[in-house]
């Protein structure tokens, strides 16, 4: 087959390629603020804030430094006491049990289930009288079953903090990802699906109490109005040149969603019928998920030589977080041991899925896979 297959190269995120088609904007803007000078928490800021706080239909967006950030002062603000604990899944991004950490809290893993997201079944086992909050990431773009999570939030009084760094646009039952819980974030890292050229967050909530505290935290406890240091702060702004650059893009929000889901469809048809693979779900598989594909994670028989094989033929792959779980880091000394994750992680895979990624490279990545399970 591969005789018949034209190399090309497919890079897992191709980071030099990012921006580079929208290099005249960028530079526009770029001037614009300059002139302006307009750096912080400035008028750009601002309105990317509404916009994003009108598209999700939240009260409150308030743009960080980054996503870790946002969890941090989401948790502060919340009411997170010292020692609580945080039941959070272990397949996730070290950043959230992180950011429970410096809250003061104590971040508690549990198990993935058959969705590859938190178990909610799971979640009864691991509740202690300490226990204040489940923490759910809506990871690759999906969101969690939010009933389940929430029967089990009110069957023990927890309230839900969700890491929804991977998440914006994603819904569950027609509600978008970060507007389930207490407060959320979401994280503009380049290779975010909204992405900034640097690092960049927010911060979403309904509840006014815990937007003007995260407001606090932001900027060095000091009232936006009178420069009042009203408690002791940090400093976790979200530029604004960045914020110019982020709503800039996010005017294109549709065509990018679009795009993610046309491939991972494509992907799904490709290898749908291979019996080594296990994919994510097809954007048409539940209507009660609309998911925005921020990964298209796949597991996979003989990973490691499928990394390998790709890698030969110009085809990048990633393992998520570095090939282990948050409570597989011996110095994060968790002890649980949790057999979905642990074997999960024996077995995923990353495959490319950006907006760089068209449905021709899709198609090679896709042949290769076929050959290699062919052979
Ligand atoms: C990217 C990511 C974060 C951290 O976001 P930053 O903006 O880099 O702080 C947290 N959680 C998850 C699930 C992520 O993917």
């Amino acid at each position: 087959m591969s005789a018949t297959l034209e190399a090309r190269s497919v890079p897992f995120f191709n980071y030099r390629g990012a921006f580079s088609e929208m290099r005249d904007d960028l530079n526009r803007i770029f001037n614009d603020v300059v002139d302006r000078g307009a750096f912080i928490l400035q008028k750009d800021g601002v309105e990317f804030e509404q916009a994003i706080a009108n598209y999700l239909g939240v009260k409150h967006a308030i743009g960080m430094g980054n996503a870790t950030d946002a969890l941090h002062f989401a948790f502060r603000a919340a009411g997170l006491q010292p020692g609580d604990e945080v039941i959070f899944p272990s397949h996730t991004m070290v950043a959230g049990p992180a950011a429970v950490h410096f809250a003061g809290g104590v971040p508690v893993a549990v198990d993935i289930g058959e969705d590859r997201l938190i178990d909610a079944a799971k979640i009864n086992a691991a509740v202690t009288p300490r226990t204040k909050f489940i923490m759910p990431t809506q990871l690759n773009g999906r969101t969690c079953d939010m009933d389940a999570l929430q029967a089990v939030a009110d069957r023990h009084g927890l309230r839900i903090v969700e890491d929804s760094a991977q998440g914006l646009g994603s819904q569950f039952r027609g509600k978008f990802a970060g507007t389930f819980g207490v407060a959320a974030c979401f994280s503009f890292y380049p290779a975010k699906v909204l992405g900034c050229l640097g690092d960049g967050g927010m911060a979403i909530t309904n509840d006014d109490q815990v937007a003007e505290k995260i407001l606090l935290l932001r900027d060095h406890g000091r009232d936006a109005a009178t420069g009042e240091v009203k408690m002791w702060g940090l400093n976790s702004r979200l530029d604004n040149l960045q914020a110019a650059f982020l709503h800039h893009q996010f005017k294109d929000w549709d065509a990018i969603v679009a795009h993610r889901r046309k491939l991972a469809a494509a992907y799904q048809a490709e290898l749908g019928s291979i019996p080594q693979l296990r994919l994510p779900p097809a954007p048409d598989a539940d209507s009660r998920h609309f998911d925005v594909y921020q990964n298209y994670e796949i597991e996979a028989d003989r990973r490691d030589a499928l990394k390998e094989f790709l890698k030969a033929r110009g085809v990048g792959t990633l393992i998520q977080w570095g090939g282990r779980a948050v409570h597989q880091f011996p110095a994060l000394r968790m002890t649980q041991s949790l057999p979905v994750t642990e074997k999960f992680f024996e077995r995923c895979l990353m495959l490319p899925l950006n907006m760089m990624v068209s449905g021709e490279d899709v198609g090679y990545v896709a042949a290769l896979i076929r050959e290699f399970y062919a052979q």
